[in-house]
């Protein structure tokens, strides 16, 4: 590569000419005692599904809260666009936020909700009409403009709630696990609703979520965190199959970890290792595993049928336990059941097993700071 002009097609890709979107610099934020966010480098790409995930209380909802102004950081700076923004009002920010909560004015209709905003900044009637209609349009709720917000479900509910925040045409916005309140089915659908919605807007949005799948389901990158700090930033295939930390293995799928006695035996070096368990292989313990392939013998313990998938539990001689799942292409549950106490070799391809780290920091796997 030169460090010639950027192709004109556009500059996404050339990195340095385009500022982030989001870009957080050492910050943290204390409540009295309590360290909510512990020092956070993170840049946020223009366009970009960014997904911050994490147990509650890891501190994604007060970093959200500075990103928007409704929190002043104790230290560090926040920046949006390559601007410097941590002194400024929330009003003063190119942002706008979802809640969980919706907050719809029970008494006006879903356009009078989208339009309030506008009407509150004195935008001339004609053009709020306007773009009130494609805020609508743009979550596909033309049809409901007229309906009062208890006349509607909860998934259209949240779509009135991201119009009304999409009608200020934001460069970011900010959405706080918007997806909390729906029951399972409509929020699968409402994932890939919004993440189309995202991606026709154009806009960069920064979700706030405890779900693992959420995650991987709908980010372009996913920021992982734990006690105030970042585990690991990365592609949802990044963070899954090269988890940075045991934190990561473990709150992103199953972690299953070997470590001690059973690592050393296992991989011929003590440390921290992971493997998923769709990536390991049962097979009977007389075939001889591949050159490729890291096996170790053990006895199936348990066996867990669900429906697509089987879960078999391992104990291995070398100690520990992994789990290895299976489809259940041909076998059913009572075929599957029989398989509890066999002896077998688990076996994997080597290039899949991961070496992690304790902490972060002690490896630098992740492209955060960048
Ligand atoms: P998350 O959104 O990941 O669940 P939060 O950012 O809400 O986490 O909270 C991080 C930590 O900061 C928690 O320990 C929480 O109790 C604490 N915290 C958040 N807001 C306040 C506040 N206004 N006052 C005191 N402590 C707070
Ligand atoms: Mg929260």
């Amino acid at each position: 590569m030169t460090d010639s002009p950027p192709p004109s097609t556009g500059a996404s890709a050339a990195g340095p000419p385009v500022p982030s979107a989001v870009a957080l610099s050492g910050v943290t934020k204390a409540f009295g005692a309590v360290r909510a966010v512990d020092g956070i480098d993170l840049e946020i790409r223009a366009g970009e599904f960014f997904s911050m995930l994490g147990p509650s209380g890891s501190g994604k909802t007060t970093v959200l809260r500075m990103i928007a102004g409704f929190e002043e950081p104790t230290g560090g700076r926040v920046l949006l666009g390559g601007t410097d923004v941590t002194r400024l009002a929330p009003f003063d920010r190119d942002v706008n936020t979802v809640f969980q909560d919706y907050a719809l004015f029970p008494h006006l209709s879903v356009r009078q909700n989208v339009e309030y905003g506008l009407k509150v900044k004195r935008v001339p009637r004609a053009e709020r009409t306007r773009r009130a209609a494609e805020a609508l349009a743009a979550v596909r709720l033309e049809d409901f403009a007229a309906r009062r917000p208890a006349e509607l479900s909860g998934g259209q509910r949240q779509r009135v709630a991201l119009a009304r925040a999409l009608v200020n045409r934001p460069s970011v916005l900010l959405l706080d696990e918007p997806l909390g309140a729906l029951d399972l089915k409509l929020r699968l659908e409402m994932q890939i609703e919004l993440k189309q919605i995202q991606r026709e807007a154009g806009i960069t949005f920064v979700f706030v979520t405890h779900d693992q799948d959420e995650a991987l389901t709908m980010s372009d990158r996913i920021a992982v965190f734990n006690a105030g700090r970042i585990e690991q930033v990365g592609t949802p295939a990044e963070v899954y199959e090269h988890p940075a930390t045991e934190f990561v293995a473990g709150f992103v799928g199953t972690s299953n970890l070997l470590q001690g006695d059973a690592a050393a035996q296992v991989f011929g070096e003590p440390g921290l290792y992971s493997v998923r368990p769709e990536k390991v292989r049962i097979t009977h313990p007389d075939d001889p595993a591949g050159p490729d392939e890291c096996s170790a013998p053990g006895t199936i313990v348990e066996v867990v049928y669900a429906g697509a998938l089987t879960r078999f539990v391992v104990d291995l001689e070398a100690g520990g336990r992994l789990v290895a799942l299976r489809q259940n292409v041909e076998e059913s549950s009572t075929d599957v059941a029989r398989h509890r106490g066999s002896t077998v070799l688990l076996a994997w391809q080597r290039r899949h097993t991961v070496r992690l780290s304790a902490r972060p920091g002690d490896t630098t796997p992740n492209d955060n700071p960048q």
